[in-house]
């Protein structure tokens, strides 16, 4: 079941909106497909920035990226989308940016694979880093195919995140979540010296059942038996030893 090419047209439009909005591409980086029947994609076009997209601009091309309608030329990047769905029937969305906090892994060479909050964790799962290769070219689009089937998602070597996503806004869904998990990660290390109480095995176990995620093992996050989420939580005075000027002898 797919959307109506009109309902997908727009969702691409309002998707570039936010990815622009929320600093997640500069200039006309970024890229984002919908497929509207089996043989059939909407892609954004090359050299528009995705906070400037209109309906009209949207490129109609099948599984080997050839147009079939449309005025523009698609992105370069177009390969690697199209990598995608020839990897797993059930995509129906991809969505590519250079998000500030997965690209600095991207660059970084460094999977995530904390598992912090029940929302980061969920979702997304562990994201992974492909080996770098050009943008634009076949060696990229090849270098997602280890990660389509097991991953949500997959942090593209020195470039940034790729994902994709089974319903229409999937795609967006992970990139977003991907992103504020990257961010929190970044957080905690930045001002809590990486404190974390993990959720454990059995608690993603519990979470992703709950919420009917379905996880391959690759996917799964670095998870301890044991936790001290259960602990009493320490004040954040005492934690960062604040003094608050309150006698209390
Ligand atoms: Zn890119």
């Amino acid at each position: 079941m797919y959307l109506s090419e009109t309902i997908a047209r727009k969702m691409i439009c309002d998707i570039g909106k936010k990815m622009y909005s929320k600093n997640f591409v500069s200039a006309n980086d970024g890229n984002i497909t919908i497929r509207i029947a089996d043989n059939v994609l909407l892609v954004t076009p090359t050299g528009i920035s995705k906070g400037d997209l209109t309906e009209s601009m949207l490129i109609k091309v099948d599984l080997d990226g050839r147009i079939i309608e449309g005025d523009y030329k698609p992105t370069s990047e177009l390969s690697m989308h199209l990598q995608v769905y020839k990897e797993n029937d059930a995509i129906q969305s991809t969505c590519h940016a250079h998000c500030p906090h997965l690209t600095a892994l991207a660059v970084a060479g460094i999977e995530l694979d904390v598992p912090t909050s029940a929302a980061a964790s969920g979702l997304v799962g562990r994201i992974p880093v492909a080996p770098y290769q050009c943008p634009g070219s076949k060696e990229l689009a090849n270098s997602i195919i280890p990660y389509v089937k097991d991953y949500n998602i997959v942090n593209l070597g020195n470039h940034g995140p790729l994902s994709w996503g089974t319903d229409p806004m999937g795609a967006w869904y992970i990139m977003e979540s991907a992103e504020s998990a990257c961010e929190l990660a970044f957080n905690i290390k930045k001002y809590l010296d990486g404190k974390v109480r993990p959720l454990t095995i059995k608690q993603t176990e519990e979470l992703f059942a709950f919420h009917h995620v379905k996880r391959s093992s690759a996917a799964w996050l670095t998870c301890p038996n044991t936790t001290d989420n259960q602990e009493p939580a320490v004040s954040f005075s005492s934690y960062f030893d604040i003094k608050l000027g309150i006698d209390n002898a």
